[in-house]
């Protein structure tokens, strides 16, 4: 058994350290101390998630939430932590700071004045799952006292990382990229089958694992099973047709339908449905899984397609419409019937116990059109395979016609690679490229705005480090209905605020539009965006897909051709 003392000691060192190699090293070495059963937990609490980010278990603990539970270890009001928040901008300091300043009169705390918590890592884990847990009437409550609970056994090393556990930001640096190498140094295995066994599964606690009990050969069994979300394969831009039909001689091309990306698994009569974010979307969507259930003739597939919704005239409607049926917690029945969607399929991933995903795309289109029937809302999206320049631009402009966003060009030799953006799958879009790029801050509005936020801090990714790299502000292209949405769905990702600005954790991402990318000192990339816009809000995506630095770097070299 390790400690979750032995744990946090490891994570500040890591914290303290600089260089990624060194940081793999730390990490390799905590994977090497722990036991197989607390691997996958170190593995996940590592990275600042509770549980792998596929499953339907969530901490579900908001700043809020925590400042409560935070106050009544404590005795000291909300008002005074917030105080606190906003002088160290960071939860776990607070926490440390917080429970600092408690009376030694408050019997039940003496063991985090006195440091003798012998919490293990499991223990923790299984306080989080309690948490995770409670759901429903009381559950607020319910979460409180088990955080309550950890707080009151903690020892000063531990109550900062618990509290940055809680809201699943461990704020040392340790990204899917560390882990990977981690798992291989430590139990010295492939970096590739590690990555391989990642992009299949989407668990890296479950590769850490299969690593360390039967090393690369059981890495290379990993495969795909139904229940357990692959990463999604994604596209690249193509600048024209002409230069994708050069790239790849002929081309399988498709509509790029304007909707939002569904993965499909079932298994005899059950069906589950993830998004792009690979989270579990079937209760939201009752008639997809009824459709699905009549027109996918498999004992057990998994599938990739495009959800659209479609208007009276047979036009895609806005991809905010999607979102909506896709966060619809509940009522879903009467959001299904004001925004009815269409299924269309474009790949097969798996069918009837057969991993498809080596096999070319031309071969598991077959195996794809041979396992479904044609239903009202059920499709598979038509494909032209060909090198003719003349059809593609008129398919193009057809989908354009019809509203949707262009084409998809892809190799159809290609194995379907579950989390790359290759060369494999092209798009082709006409609107002036933009970026993904992250939200990490706000500001509280003024005058009537004042209980909104606005004016959102943007981030790309440094590839190198992995960090967040601040590139300009957006406030435009954002309506008062809008501003109100976003207000409440960046309320539970607030991580601190200092007077009207307010950090937030790193999760979701803007697609924005601007008019150029200029070179800046006020700014850690480097660079600004000249006139922002916001085009949509990509919850849909993942953070992993924020964009990096070398695509701006890119964007604002061709700009100045
Ligand atoms: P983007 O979101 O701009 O990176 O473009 C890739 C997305 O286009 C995918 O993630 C899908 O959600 C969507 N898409 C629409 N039609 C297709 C198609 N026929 N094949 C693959 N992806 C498609």
């Amino acid at each position: 058994m390790t400690t979750f003392k032995k744990f946090c000691k490891i994570c500040k060192v890591i914290e303290e350290t600089a260089g990624s190699l060194d940081m793999t090293s730390q990490v390799s070495e905590l994977f090497s101390i722990v036991s197989t059963e607390e691997l996958p937990i170190v593995t996940h609490f590592v990275m600042g998630e509770v549980f792998p980010a596929w499953s339907d278990e969530e901490v579900g603990v908001g700043i809020g939430l925590l400042l409560n539970a935070l106050s009544k270890s404590s005795g000291l009001s909300v008002k005074q932590i917030e105080d606190i928040l906003r002088e160290t901008g960071d939860i776990g300091k607070t926490a440390v700071n917080t429970l600092s300043k408690m009376s030694k009169g408050q019997a039940t705390f003496s063991s985090f004045l006195e440091s003798q918590s012998e919490l293990s890592i499991r223990d923790v884990f299984e306080r989080f799952k309690n948490i995770a847990h409670a759901t429903g009437k009381g559950s607020q409550t319910s979460k409180i006292k088990h955080l309550q609970y950890l707080f009151n056994l903690a020892s000063v090393e531990e109550v900062g990382y618990i509290a940055r556990l809680a809201i699943e930001d461990m704020r040392i640096g340790v990204g899917e990229g560390i882990v990977r190498d981690a798992i291989a140094k430590a139990f010295n295995v492939s970096v590739e089958l590690v990555e391989r066994g990642y992009m299949l599964t989407n668990d890296m606690g479950l590769v850490a694992v299969t690593a360390k009990e039967g090393g690369d050969e059981a890495l290379l069994r990993l495969g795909v099973e139904v229940g357990r979300p692959i990463k999604l394969m994604l596209a690249q831009v193509t600048p024209n047709i002409e230069t994708a039909i050069k790239d790849m001689g002929i081309v399988a091309a498709e509509w790029k339908f304007d909707g939002a990306r569904v993965q499909i698994h079932k298994k005899k009569n059950e069906v589950t449905l993830y998004s792009r974010r690979l989270e579990n979307i079937t209760n939201s969507l009752p008639d997809l899984v009824t459709a699905i259930k009549k027109a996918v003739k498999a004992d057990s597939a998994i599938l990739d397609a495009e959800a659209v919704a479609i208007d009276e005239n047979g036009r895609p409607k806005p991809f905010q419409e999607i979102l909506k049926r896709f966060r619809r917690k509940y009522d879903v029945q009467t959001k299904a019937k004001h925004i009815p969607l269409t299924l269309n399929l474009f790949d097969i991933m798996y069918l009837n116990g057969e991993n498809l995903i080596d096999l070319p795309l031309k071969k598991r289109r077959e195996f794809l059109v041979s396992c479904i029937d044609y239903s009202e809302n059920v499709y598979v999206a038509n494909q032209v395979i060909t090198s003719d320049l003349s059809i593609l631009t008129d398919m193009y402009e057809q989908a354009l016609k019809a509203g949707h966003e262009g084409i998809m060009l892809k190799n159809p030799d290609s194995p379907y690679s579950p989390g790359k953006r290759g060369k494999n799958w092209l798009k082709k879009k006409p609107v002036m490229e933009t970026l993904d790029l992250v939200v990490i801050g706000a500001e509280w509005g003024y005058g009537r705005r004042t209980s909104f936020l606005g004016s959102y801090a943007l981030a790309c990714r440094d590839p190198e480090t992995g960090r967040f790299l601040s590139v300009g502000k957006v406030a435009t292209g954002i309506s008062d209905e809008q501003l109100a949405e976003l207000t409440e769905l960046f309320r539970e990702h607030i991580i601190s605020e200092s007077g009207t600005t307010v950090e937030i954790r790193p999760y979701i991402l803007f697609e924005v539009a601007f008019e150029e990318i200029q070179k800046s000192k006020n700014y850690e990339s480097g660079y600004a965006l000249r006139f922002p816009r916001l085009v949509r809000v990509r919850d849909d995506k993942s953070v992993e897909e924020v964009d990096t630095l070398e695509r701006v770097e890119e964007m604002y070299r061709t700009q100045r051709k």
